[in-house]
């Protein structure tokens, strides 16, 4: 599999760039989350969840301070699966090879939410892109520990019913923020949803009907909350200060042109 294993040779790359490099993005609003999770003294989470949010973050940052990731399944989710699944690999001490025959289990899945319901922001909302990615990555982390098809599918459909409604309103139109805040919490639903089901814990929804339901809520939801940048987060207040900063930065460093005459 040298495609999945290079695939996965980048994600672990992405985490390990966001610790060593600065992770400034252009317009300021990313600055280093990952290394100040990772560092903090002030610990709410067991050091191993901390690390996790971090790794998560960590890859993200690489993406929106236009480094090199893996779109899984879209550039705004890639912190998602680099996070779980090298955590995942870490702590349960998992081959090379299990790990890439995760990668096509959740290929897979991320085919199934495509089939019938979508893995784009600019569709489905929020939920379509960081809800697919976690979806994806707890059905992995279920298949790395053995777990039964159906306890995968549970994982799923538990990762769904946690990320349903989620909407698309990035801060002016940028992949930042929410989105950096919102791979890590995506993590943490994808390990939760996974123990929940590795349990054998029922989803009492079927899997399918999770991934319909999700098309459906996705195909309401009005065009500001996806993509657009003209509801949610992006419509707030200091939303809109932040855009219309970023709009005169960007005016202001575009090269001098001739007068045209009409
Ligand atoms: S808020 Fe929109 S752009 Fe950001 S991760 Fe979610 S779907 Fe992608």
């Amino acid at each position: 599999m040298p495609g999945v294993a290079a695939n996965y040779a980048v994600m672990k790359q992405a985490v390990e760039t966001g610790f060593s490099d600065d992770m400034t993005s252009r317009s300021g609003m990313i600055n280093n989350s990952a290394k100040k999770v990772h560092n903090s003294k002030k610990t709410v989470l067991s050091p191993e969840f901390q690390l996790l949010i971090a790794r998560a973050l960590s890859a993200k940052e690489v993406n929106s301070c236009m480094g090199r990731v893996v779109a899984a399944p879209t550039a705004g989710a890639s912190g998602i699966m680099p996070g779980v699944l090298y955590t995942l690999q870490e702590q349960h001490q998992l081959t090379n090879e299990k790990m890439h025959e995760a990668m096509l289990i959740a290929a897979g899945i991320a085919l199934i939410i495509e089939h019938k319901s979508s893995l784009a922001g600019a569709v489905g909302g929020c939920q379509a892109e960081t809800g697919s990615a976690a979806a994806m990555a707890a059905g992995a982390i279920v298949y790395c520990l053995d777990g039964t098809p159906e306890e995968i599918f549970n994982a799923v459909a538990i990762t769904i019913q946690c990320m349903l409604g989620l909407v698309c309103d990035p801060v002016a139109g940028l992949v930042e923020v929410p989105c950096v805040v919102r791979n890590a919490s995506a993590v943490a639903i994808a390990n939760s949803s996974a123990q929940i089901a590795i349990a054998g814990v029922d989803s009492v929804i079927p899997v399918d009907e999770c991934v319909e339901a999700m098309g459906e809520v996705g195909e309401s939801m009005e065009s500001r909350y996806k993509e657009t940048a003209l509801g949610g987060l992006a419509a707030t207040t200091t939303g809109q200060k932040i855009a219309k900063k970023i709009l005169i930065h960007d005016i202001d460093i575009l090269p001098d042109q001739e007068p045209t005459s009409d």
